[in-house]
């Protein structure tokens, strides 16, 4: 999708700190990170929120869950702990709709979230 901010960053025409990278996902750094770890993992493709994925993307979803859970262990947060989150629509808090999976991990993690 032309207009998008991840595919942008996909393509290479908007800077980022990519951690990760494989012919499905990319992995990098969230630009305003909410713990010491806050990596977002999306699809190379445009998937605009997990509501518009289909079986067809099933093995997609699972690929992010395990770059995720990946990034996590290689920075050493495998033992204490990490959250997974993705947020679908406005209630949610969802600004950037090319889905994601953000990776929080490094500090104490409140439950349930705000
Ligand atoms: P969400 O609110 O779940 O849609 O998450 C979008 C995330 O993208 C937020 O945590 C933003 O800080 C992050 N973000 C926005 N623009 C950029 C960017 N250019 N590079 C990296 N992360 C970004
Ligand atoms: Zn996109």
């Amino acid at each position: 999708m032309s207009d998008c901010l991840f595919c942008k960053i996909i393509a290479g025409q908007i800077p980022a700190a990519v951690t990760y990278r494989d012919e499905h996902v990319l992995a990098f750094k969230d630009i305003q990170p909410r713990a010491p770890m806050h990596e977002l993992v999306t699809p190379l493709r445009h998937i605009a929120t997990v509501a518009e994925a289909t079986p067809a993307d099933a093995e997609l979803l699972g690929r992010m869950m395990l770059v995720a859970a990946k990034r996590a262990g290689e920075l050493g947060y495998g033992a204490g702990g990490y959250r997974l989150v993705m947020n679908h629509g406005k209630d949610a808090g969802q600004t950037v709709f090319h889905a994601h999976l953000h990776i929080l991990a490094g500090r104490p993690l409140d439950w349930p979230p705000g």
